[in-house]
């Protein structure tokens, strides 16, 4: 039997009981004949907590410092990790990201892994140990520093170690069962969805599903590494994340699949604001220097819109969306224009939410966005922007229409389950 990569995050480790749970959990699979590495976030809120303490230390903490400080989180778990398999008479050893080989580049708070040279970690298997290693950090190939992967990164180093091992899975453990056909806090008929591809996951993550860290799917899906996504409080089978021609080989629910091919989910994001730069003369070069402004800025924007322009004044309005915690950046950025582009004025709208619908199956089937503006025209919400994918269609609505809009969209194309089949196990959701 092959290696099995497991990667327990926050809640299901948030105090010793939830690690002995853990323990047991992992021992178990080793039992099966698995060489077995495990993957750890920091326990419950902690990663939160360091922030908070640092913030209340320096409004500006310095990027390596703050590394520094936050993988504490990750080495607390894997320690106590370590001893309570010890305990249960199995061998284990904790080992930092950079023990573990995790390099990655100099960006302190969102380092990119270069790559993975985990001989320590072949060594200890090798000897009949279980590996774990602190998730979400590694060291710089350039100055040595230790680095972290950015928020939630954990996943991506699960990812990567089961990548470089040449694992058999990388098992992603949550406090939820699996992927949902949406999030189950607001559409409480959300159904699991058992397999889903890559691409679909990308989509998916990318418009706000909470699921899986985007970096670890991108990872996942270069090497066609298989995740398995499920719940570290359940023994129950979670979703299958894999390559396209994977998703339905053995789809027991023919009958019932002609209509999830077309919606695997709806997805939904309230971490967005809208800008709308009123009355830009329509004249070649302006929405260039308007999104220079914006890229000088490091922000990155989302959905942009421009409007055609009126005959009778030659002017025009562009609106975009970008990430709520860069919006007074960008329109401070923009204000310092008003004076090369003629603008009349600028629009900041940080009450609205992005919902979206995604699936492979859109791409050949038509009618897919009319039946959802249909299914938010009859729910009462108005639709602010528009954009698509070649397997994702994206609203902007007001926030407070957000779970109504995913509802409609979720009931239009009969994703609903007849029973409750979500259960949240644990976590704070902060
Ligand atoms: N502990 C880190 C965080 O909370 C990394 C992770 O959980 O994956 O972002
Ligand atoms: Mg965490």
């Amino acid at each position: 039997m092959g290696i099995v990569v497991q990667k327990f995050g926050g809640s299901s480790v948030a105090d010793a009981a939830g690690v002995k749970r853990v323990a047991q959990r992992i021992i178990n699979t080793r039992r099966e004949g698995h060489d077995v590495v495990v993957v750890v976030s920091a326990m419950g809120d902690t990663t939160d907590e360091l922030i908070d303490l640092a913030n209340e230390v320096t409004p500006l903490p310095p990027p390596r410092e703050l590394d520094m400080l936050l993988t504490a989180g990750e080495r607390i778990s894997m320690a106590v990790l370590a001893m309570a398999i010890q305990s249960l008479g199995h061998e284990a050893r904790s080992f930092t990201g950079s023990q573990a080989g995790v390099i990655t580049d100099a960006e302190h708070g969102r380092a990119k892994i270069i790559d993975v040279s985990p001989g320590r970690i072949t060594a200890a298997l090798a000897e009949g140990a279980i590996a774990i290693v602190a998730g979400f950090q590694g060291v710089s190939q350039t100055t040595k520093d230790i680095t972290t992967l950015g928020r939630g990164g954990s996943d991506t180093t699960a990812v990567a170690l089961a990548v470089a091992l040449d694992a058999e899975v990388c098992e992603i453990y949550s406090d939820v069962d699996g992927i949902f056909t949406a999030d189950p806090r607001i559409e409480p008929r959300a159904r699991k969805v058992p397999r889903i591809s890559y691409e679909e996951c990308l989509e998916m993550a990318a418009q706000g599903a909470k699921i899986l860290h985007l970096r670890c799917v991108e990872y996942a899906r270069r090497y066609d590494m298989p995740i398995h996504v499920r719940s570290s409080f359940s023994e129950k089978e979670g979703t299958w994340v894999v390559p396209a021609d994977q998703v339905r080989v053995d789809d027991t629910e023919k009958d019932t699949a002609m209509e999830e091919a077309i919606i695997t989910g709806v997805a939904h994001d309230r971490s967005q604001a809208k800008i709308t730069v009123v009355g830009v003369p329509d004249k070649v070069g302006e929405a260039a220097s308007i999104f220079r402004a914006i890229a000088d800025a490091q922000i990155n924007i989302d959905m942009i819109v421009q409007n055609v322009s009126a005959a009778a004044t030659g002017l025009t309005d562009i609106s975009f969306t970008l990430p709520r915690g860069e919006g007074q950046t960008a329109m401070s950025a923009l204000s310092k224009l008003q004076g090369s582009v003629g603008y009349e004025r600028l629009q900041y709208d940080d009450s609205v939410g992005k919902v979206s619908i995604v699936g492979a199956g859109m791409s050949s089937a038509p009618g897919i966005s009319a039946r959802f503006f249909e299914a938010l025209s009859d729910a009462g919400v108005n639709i602010e922007m528009i954009s698509t994918s070649e397997i994702r269609v994206s609203v902007i609505v007001t926030e407070t229409q957000v779970v109504d809009a995913v509802n409609a969209a979720h009931a239009t194309f009969n994703l609903g389950s007849d029973e409750v089949e979500a259960v949240v196990y644990g976590g704070t959701g902060r």
